[in-house]
């Protein structure tokens, strides 16, 4: 029974799309370009427990410029009260964008060729008057397209 749901889930993935499965914005921790990386900030980094945390610059979080992986912090010192940019700058770590209506078998395989294990959420709004623009909504993880193949959650380590 357990297998049957299984493989149902996968075949999902075909008829689900991004904006099925992703985490929103406001749900994301995530860092201002401008953070300063002294030990209030790392260990709120730490205690977060994400292992890849998103950049914005300036007010709007929907603004993401960089993903800080925790483990680039392995040679901060605190005390050195390190800016977060000099460290982004240092691994550059590029940043992958999938479009909310994309199918989730799409995002699997371009998960499954390694590059990242976690992209940018981004629509077209074309609402309002103006130009349509891309709008930032939140992030996916290949974690996330799991669930849905397992159709539960799983808890962290
Ligand atoms: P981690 O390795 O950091 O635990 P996973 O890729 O295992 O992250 O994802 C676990 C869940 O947490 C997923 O639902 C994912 O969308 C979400 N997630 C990942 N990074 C963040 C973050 N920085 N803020 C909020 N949620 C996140």
């Amino acid at each position: 029974k357990e297998e049957l749901n299984i493989i149902q889930g996968a075949l999902e993935l075909r008829t689900k799309a991004v904006e099925d499965a992703f985490t929103p914005l406001g749900d994301c921790f995530m860092l201002r370009s401008d953070a300063v990386l002294d030990f209030s900030t790392v260990s709120e980094i730490l205690r977060s427990g994400y292992t890849r945390i998103p950049v914005y610059e300036g007010e709007d979080r929907a603004n993401i410029v960089d993903i800080l992986f925790v483990k680039d912090l392995a040679f901060v010192d605190p005390d050195d009260c390190t800016q977060l940019q000099t460290v982004t700058r240092f691994y550059n770590r590029p940043l992958h964008c999938v479009f909310n209506d994309t199918r989730l078998d799409a995002v699997l395989e371009e998960f499954k060729k390694g590059k990242s294990h976690l992209a940018v959420v981004q629509r077209v709004n074309n609402e309002g008057e103006g130009d349509p623009f891309y709008e930032i909504m939140g992030i996916i993880t290949l974690e996330d397209i799991i669930e849905e193949i397992i159709k539960s959650e799983i808890l962290d380590e």
